[in-house]
């Protein structure tokens, strides 16, 4: 079985256990390298959107920042805190972000800025959020929204995983089919958005994970669906299991019968993203970087 997990979350964002205790957890499982993952969601304005509100009562909203400063700020200690462990443990032990990709120049500016500052080991690309006429919705606003607007918002989902996708700045693409959690986009309509999706991550040479958050929740299947998974194994493009672990009983739950799924689908290209030739925005920045120097 995949002896690494590169998508956790941690206390101080959106998880329940410290670095440690995550790590403690990996080494029992076997693993040998780790990374951790915590949300990186720069969106400004952010604490006026409807979601925010949810996030307050759930007191995860720490992982929402207004400004690039913000979002730094909170990283630092982070790393910091990983550079130490790596010297106490001997499991290898990455820093890695879940990244919102939003398409506008500032958002670019702002993410070369931050990837310069926190040299990042590997980046996660991630769509949690639609915008749409300046309203920023994740998928439970999707779920409510009037039925007339819903597939738009649900194409627009799709046109946001791509655009990600295109950068080319991610090592791997998280949970690609995340509407799923709330019901949204299963109807074989959407299969043609899905083949769009898997051919611009087919030319943009990034991975993609299986995830295995939320198993229980459908009980058929991990993200993302059978249906996509099958598209992978054809365009034969490389996947890695992930756990989005946001727990310490989480690390690597899963992995086995995702797995399974995966091959029953045809997929036989695992990878570890870390072990590729790099592709990502951070290496051909810390190039800009070296020739500055
Ligand atoms: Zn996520
Ligand atoms: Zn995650």
């Amino acid at each position: 079985m995949q002896n690494f997990s590169f998508h956790m979350h941690t206390v101080g964002f959106d998880g329940k256990n410290s670095e440690e205790e995550m790590l403690v957890k990996a080494k029992e499982f076997g693993l040998k390298q780790i990374g951790f993952s915590n949300h990186f969601i720069v969106y400004p304005g952010i604490e006026k959107t409807n979601m925010y509100t949810y996030a307050v009562k759930g007191g995860y909203e720490s992982i929402y920042s207004s400004d690039f400063d913000e979002a730094i700020s909170k990283f630092a200690p982070h790393y910091k805190k990983i550079d130490e462990l790596n010297k106490n443990y001997d499991i290898k032990i990455y820093k890695g972000m879940e990244v919102d990709f939003f398409a506008s120049d500032e958002w670019y500016k702002g993410i070369e800025r931050a990837l310069s500052v926190l040299k990042p080991d590997y980046i996660i690309g991630s769509a949690h959020f639609v915008e749409h006429n300046g309203t920023l919705y994740n998928s439970h606003d999707l779920k409510n929204s009037p039925p007339c607007e819903q597939n738009m918002l649900v194409h627009r989902y799709w046109q946001n995983v791509r655009a990600a996708a295109d950068s080319k700045m991610f090592d791997f693409v998280a949970h690609l089919d995340l509407i799923k959690k709330v019901g949204l986009g299963r109807e074989d309509i959407w299969a043609e958005d899905e083949r769009k999706t898997i051919e611009t991550i087919k030319n943009s040479g990034i991975m993609v994970e299986i995830n295995t958050s939320h198993f229980n929740f459908d009980e058929k299947e991990p993200y993302p669906s059978k249906r996509i998974m099958k598209m992978l194994a054809e365009y034969d493009i490389p996947v890695l299991l992930s756990d989005d672990a946001h727990k310490k009983e989480n690390v690597t739950a899963g992995f086995a019968k995702a797995e399974e799924i995966a091959r029953e689908c045809g997929i036989k290209n695992f990878g570890n993203p870390l072990e590729r030739k790099r592709n990502s925005l951070f290496t051909r920045l810390s190039k800009d970087i070296e020739n500055i120097f």
